[in-house]
């Protein structure tokens, strides 16, 4: 989802999980085919200076090949833990900042961090085709970012010789995207590929996950095996947590043929939830609040072009939503690139259901269907103000979990004097970037302005289109899914009025 993109891209870059791994080769069933490789990197890794002194070539960027799912992080993790040898774990996506410097500086850390313990160890990058993409597949943009944090990783991995023993393996699900110069002699020069499992394999997986579980004698796992082609191992696992699960849920003293049956439904055909029925009075309630958000949205496409358009408003539940409203990838448009506007367009979007709810349904009393959004509305406004320095008090640059990476961009000196407005930003004893007090305060107001402002503009808008929102809400509710298009229709249909006075 589009517009969860940047707010995820926040939220990333702590998640590291790294140090010593207890995982084998014996957790890693169905590697037959390239044991022979892997056992080769373990041997090195263990002693490197070994295989230089008899000439042999050295490892240093292994690159596995394989569709999500087929083991590519247990397989690097297993190599790690059988030499020995610490394990430091960081996904590609999450050095791929909107901002530029950032990503670069999550890399140098991350190689700080592995310079420190001095020896050999594993370097594992997860989807590392979310920096290392060809130029050419990345559009016609010239992403500086993207750019920085590359030429980071690539000077970072020249900068170790192969005595050091520091190996570095990449996953990825399609290297005929990443850039030439990832692959160049001295980089990722290897490639190991991993397929699915075939059957024997699938067998095998199913083993090692059946390990330490009670298991009835009467589940054939060759048998299962025979029926799953196309499971992947992550697959696999799954299904045999799920059957663990039936057995918990049913009382079953061990893992039961049923609990398996049970498992492959909810597997092979996602966990099913039924839809609302009709008569409930709150289906009515979450209908305006999806058609005010599509609403906004669209209305406000045609007024800046800042966000995506929409591809469908459903009422077809998924996970923990009622509804959704799905907006089109727009392939001719970037928006990659946050801008003021089209945060601001993407805030009124996050608090148009609550908008619309308020003023549509009886005795302007809304339900708490908004919550999420209204969290997210929340930190986005927080963000626009005191990260992204896009709101009227100016640049206020100060810690977020994120920033506490050491000055990444060179922005961040000991005492930050915003010229305008005589604000400081101090470091605590403890190194954390903290405001004081009173940009803490004109933060928090300024956020709490821009969430005014921007629910007030939604009234508005709203207001003055309380027919068509009935009307698409009507609509919804009868067909359960609106294209973007028959919203559109909808909206044409019912012209924008005069909003009510006691709103302006
Ligand atoms: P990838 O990195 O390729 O997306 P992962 O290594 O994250 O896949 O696999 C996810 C999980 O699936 C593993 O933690 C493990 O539980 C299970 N799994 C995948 N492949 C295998 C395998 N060959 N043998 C045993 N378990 C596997």
């Amino acid at each position: 989802d589009p517009i969860e993109a940047m707010e995820f891209a926040q939220s990333k870059g702590k998640a590291r999980k790294e140090g010593q791994t207890s995982v084998t080769f014996g957790d890693v069933a169905g590697i037959d085919p390239i044991v022979a490789e892997l056992q080769g990197i373990v041997e090195f890794l263990r002693d490197p200076r070994k295989l230089a002194a008899i000439g042999g070539r050295p490892y240093k960027g292994v690159l596995l090949d394989g569709e999500p799912g087929v083991g590519k992080t247990l397989i690097a993790k297993a190599v790690a833990g059988e030499a020995g040898v610490p394990f430091y774990q960081m996904a590609g996506s999450e050095f791929v900042e909107i901002i530029v410097g950032v990503g670069a500086a999550r890399v140098r850390d991350l190689f700080r961090r592995a310079r420190v313990q001095d020896g050999p160890c594993i370097i594992f990058v997860d989807e590392i085709d979310a920096l290392g993409i060809k130029r050419a597949e990345a559009g016609m943009e010239t992403n500086e970012e993207r750019e920085q944090t590359l030429n980071q990783l690539l000077s970072e991995m020249d900068g170790f010789t192969p005595e050091t023993g520091v190996v570095f393996m990449a996953a990825t699900n399609r290297p005929d995207l990443l850039d030439p110069a990832l692959m160049r002699a001295g980089r990722f020069d290897r490639k190991i590929s991993i397929s699915r499992p075939d059957q024997k394999a699938r067998t095998d997986i199913l083993r090692v996950h059946a390990r330490g579980r009670p298991m009835d004698p009467e589940v054939d796992l060759e048998q299962l095996a025979r029926n799953l082609p196309g499971f992947t191992g992550a697959d696999l696992a799954n299904l045999l947590n799920e059957a663990a699960l039936s057995a918990l849920r049913e009382g079953h003293p061990s893992i039961t043929p049923f609990d398996i049956s049970s498992a492959v439904d909810r597997v092979v055909q996602g966990v099913k939830r039924p839809a609302l029925p009709d008569r409930l009075p709150i289906k009515r309630a979450f209908a305006v609040h999806e058609v005010g958000r599509a609403l906004v949205a669209s209305v406000l496409r045609k007024q800046h072009g800042r966000l995506e358009p929409i591809e469908r408003v459903t009422m077809i539940p998924r996970g923990s939503q009622w509804s959704r409203t799905v907006f089109k990838r727009a392939r001719d448009e970037d928006y990659t690139m946050q801008t003021r506007g089209r945060l601001l367009d993407r805030l009124r979007f996050m608090l148009a259901g609550r908008a619309a709810e308020a003023l549509y349904l009886k005795d302007r009393q809304p339900t708490t269907y908004s919550l999420g959004e209204l969290v997210d509305a929340s930190r986005l406004a927080h963000k626009i103000v005191a990260n992204y320095g896009l709101s009227d008090v100016g640049i206020t640059i100060w810690a977020t979990p994120l920033a506490r990476l050491r000055d990444p961009a060179g922005l961040l000196e000991n005492k930050i004097e915003n010229s305008d407005d005589q604000l400081f930003a101090h470091t605590s004893p403890g190194g954390m970037w903290q405001p004081a007090d009173q940009t803490l305060h004109r933060i928090h107001e300024a956020s709490h302005t821009l969430i005014r402002e921007a629910y007030r503009a939604d009234l508005e808008l709203i207001a003055g289109r309380m027919a068509a929102l009935g009307n698409a809400a009507d609509a919804l509710l009868e067909r359960q899914t609106l294209t973007g298009e028959e919203l559109s229709d909808i909206l044409a249909r019912f012209p924008a009025t005069q909003p009510p006075a006691d709103l302006q």
